[in-house]
């Protein structure tokens, strides 16, 4: 996973890999684990969890090579039962890294996708992520309230600039941040590191 520059930060956020799936989880072979820890600790910590598919067929191309961070990965072959990411049956979307919410700070970023909410908190900026436009609820709207700054980052295509600003919309004292040459944040962070992640919203 260090193609996608994720190394330092699997033990931080709980990243796992299923390795022996449990009777009826069977599909999830293989896949990368990524739970929804909350603020707090104990029994209750982790929220929920989700599952990104990390299969050699979907994510290099025929040399072997990453796709990531310049081309987009092909998860087609199983794209009829589900797509790069899976949720547990019938979990609800969320916003993924909450603790950024109560860390002290006057700016806090928002990202699609809870990799690249990652790369920001690895970069040490607050950051949280949902999970794409079909999840975004509007009862996500009131923890964003009161920052100073609200960064909502938007990955460099059209699709990305569009979600982006739907969000802004909703969201007093955002601005969008916009991602050049079609990179997400964790493409960026990849490409141009951590200095430069930083640059792109003024720190
Ligand atoms: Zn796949």
């Amino acid at each position: 996973m260090n193609a996608r520059g994720l190394g330092p930060v699997a033990a931080k956020f709980g990243l796992g890999w299923v390795g022996s799936a449990l009777t009826g989880h069977e599909r999830r072979q293989g896949m990368l684990v990524i739970p929804y820890m909350r603020p707090a600790g104990g029994e209750n910590a982790v929220a929920t969890i989700r599952f990104r598919c990390i299969a050699d067929e979907c994510v290099k191309d025929e040399n072997g090579e990453f796709y990531a961070p310049t081309r987009k990965e092909d998860h087609s072959r199983h794209k009829k039962w589900f797509g790069k990411y899976w949720g547990l049956p019938g979990d609800v979307p969320r916003l993924y890294n909450t603790p950024a919410l109560v860390t002290a700070s006057p700016y806090v970023v928002l990202t699609e996708g809870e990799f690249d909410a990652q790369v920001w908190d690895m970069a040490d900026v607050p950051a949280t992520g949902y999970q794409g436009t079909d999840a975004w609820r509007d009862h996500f709207i009131p923890p964003y309230l009161g920052y100073e700054r609200v960064f909502i980052i938007a990955d460099g295509d059209e699709a990305g600039i569009k979600a982006a600003e739907a969000r802004a919309a909703q969201i007093p004292k955002s601005t969008v941040v916009s991602l050049k040459d079609g990179l997400d944040s964790n493409s960026f962070f990849h490409i141009h590191g951590r200095d430069a992640l930083r640059g792109v919203i003024g720190l």
